[in-house]
């Protein structure tokens, strides 16, 4: 029988919501998630930020974010994951475009140097409803009315109907920064670079409504692992799921959507099972 995790975070709940079955390799068997390009590019952007943020208001510019984004790049190229993908020059190139599009994006949304940052990176435990929540936040600034939580997002805007679900992770860290300082933070963003800023209010309710998802998974782990019963729930993330050529269900799904001309031809899974 699989022992509970010892924290359980946003990614964690979201791992789990998607497939019980790819949490289990995950997060029991602890076998590998190799980061794609678009979290390398997400990692990048997002270290480039944490250092521009640390530095005093005055000095957050746009020619400061290249400098720093040329004194990074030797971290993100010299990494095992970004080798891996084996990207030629050409494609190495565009990567860094996108990755400075996306950090560059930032100024469409807000000055840097008019934002208070209170902490970057900034480690977060917390217990939750008895749900023993761990989490990092981009970044926790103040303003006029109070704490903000701000969490960078390099991906596209979530649809419409997924909008408000996408605000769970930041309402989480909300909950556990209130949890930690006593300070009920006033805001939690979702700052997608280049696009658009997501933003709820921290209420009683917003939280209360969260947190009771976020326990609610928990409790659905717990009985899993006390079963070890973890089923898998198939559909087109399997064709992003680096577990599934050691997943029956998942390897027949991605092979009944090639059939059918209902996988992307950029799924990772049709390369590990060679369609
Ligand atoms: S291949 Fe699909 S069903 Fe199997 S673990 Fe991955 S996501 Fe779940």
């Amino acid at each position: 029988m699989p022992d509970l995790p010892r924290s359980f975070s946003p990614s964690s709940a979201g791992t789990y919501r998607q497939c019980p079955r790819r949490w289990r390799f995950r997060y029991v068997q602890k076998l590998p998630d190799p980061p794609g390009e678009p979290a390398l590019l997400g990692t990048f952007a997002h270290r480039v930020l944490e250092l521009l943020c640390g530095d005093p208001a005055p000095e957050r510019t746009i020619d400061r974010a290249r400098e720093l984004a040329r004194q990074v790049w030797p971290e993100t190229a010299e990494s095992r994951d970004f080798q891996a993908l084996q990207l030629d020059e050409a494609s190495q190139r565009d990567f860094r475009w996108r990755a400075w599009t996306a950090i560059q994006g930032l100024w469409s949304l807000e000055d840097p140097a008019d934002v208070e940052v209170r902490a970057t990176e900034q480690k977060v435990s917390a217990n939750l409803d008895g749900v023993p929540f761990f989490g990092i936040v981009d970044r926790l600034d103040a303003d006029a009315s109070g704490l903000v939580i701000t969490d960078y997002k390099s991906g596209k805007v979530p649809r419409e109907r997924d909008r408000s679900k996408s605000l769970d992770q930041v309402l989480l860290y909300a909950a556990a920064v209130e949890d930690s300082s006593g300070e009920r933070p006033d805001r939690a963003r979702l700052l997608y670079l280049g696009s658009e800023i997501l933003e709820t209010s921290v209420t009683e309710d917003s939280l209360g409504a969260t947190t009771e998802r976020f326990s609610d998974t928990w409790r659905q782990v717990g009985e899993a692992c006390a079963g070890d019963r973890f089923e898998p729930c198939t559909g087109p993330l399997c064709g992003w799921c680096p577990y599934v050529d050691r997943c029956d269900e998942g390897r027949l799904e991605v092979q009944q959507r090639v059939a059918a001309g209902r996988m992307r031809a950029d799924a990772p899974a049709r390369a590990l099972l060679g369609l």
